[in-house]
């Protein structure tokens, strides 16, 4: 922007009555981007107004998991409206500055740090009660840059129960430290598969298909080496119908909303 003066970011300012959450993870395929929207519906759900960021530059899926796969932002002067969805969360992902869909973000820091910039201030928010990161998985360039520029913004950790996932989760939740966010706690998905074929009655046979104990490691790992608790905010089972959801672009939260991981989606929200 020639020479003009660079927007504020809003949710820095020291009054910002916005919450602001970044999801982040150790590494890829754990569902942090299916935890992101569904608690961001969570949210809308018991009234609040939610923004998400879709800042995953590997995997900007989060506008085809709300449905909005296709939609780009309107501008209007020098402000970038979000993306509306049906449910009333408001999107614009890192996908939607792309010239063309298929292009592949090769960028590096500078680039990253700037798209970041402009989703936070050049997009019209208005008054949004809590706003949602989906961040890349790793420690990366994003994960700085938000650092930098969303200093009071808390982190989320999600991991699987496996003990690989859980070390590179640990990493993902010390770099928020080191930005000096705070870590809220770590939720654990993909906890264990509700055996299809054991009768509902009697107690359920859950299947550990990827181990046990990696959101505990983590919680644990974290509040000792930060000096506050951590907690597990919950644990997700595998289910079906939260990968069909995010596949149609109708979250579990919405489509399957008593469904076991649905539940516990919507009590972790309950707990941000
Ligand atoms: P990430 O953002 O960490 O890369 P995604 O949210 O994209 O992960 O999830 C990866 C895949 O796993 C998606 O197809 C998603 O639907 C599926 N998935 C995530 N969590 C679950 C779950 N609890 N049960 C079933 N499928 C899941």
């Amino acid at each position: 922007r020639g020479g003009q003066a660079q927007r504020e970011i809003q949710f820095a300012q020291p009054g910002s009555l916005t919450k602001v959450f970044a999801i982040a993870s150790g590494k890829g395929g754990v569902g942090k981007s299916s935890v992101t929207v569904n608690l961001a519906l969570s949210l809308a759900k018991a009234g609040r107004k939610v923004g998400v960021v879709d800042a995953d530059i590997y995997g900007h899926s989060v506008p085809a998991m709300l449905g909005v796969a296709d939609a780009r932002p309107t501008q209007v002067d020098d402000l970038i409206m979000p993306v509306p969805t049906s449910s009333g969360v408001s999107v614009i992902s890192i996908g939607m500055l792309k010239p063309r869909r298929d292009q592949v973000v090769a960028w590096r820091g500078p680039m990253l740090d700037r798209a970041l910039v402009q989703m936070l201030s050049d997009v019209y928010w208005g008054d949004l009660d809590v706003l949602l990161l989906d961040l890349p998985p790793g420690t990366g360039d994003v994960a700085i840059s938000m650092g930098q520029h969303l200093p009071g913004a808390e982190v989320v950790v999600v991991t699987t129960p496996q003990e690989a996932a859980a070390e590179v989760a640990e990493r993902a939740g010390t770099m928020a430290s080191m930005m000096h966010q705070r870590v809220v706690g770590v939720v654990e998905n993909m906890s264990y598969l509700p055996c299809p074929h054991c009768t509902p009655e009697g107690k359920e046979h859950r299947l550990e298909v990827f181990g046990s104990g990696g959101g505990d490691r983590v919680a644990q790992t974290l509040s000792q080496r930060f000096g506050y608790d951590v907690p597990v905010l919950g644990r997700i089972p595998l289910d079906l119908s939260l990968r069909e959801g995010g596949d149609s672009g109708k979250p579990i939260v919405e489509s399957n909303p008593t469904a076991p991981a649905a539940e516990a989606l919507t009590s972790i929200a309950d707990r941000l």
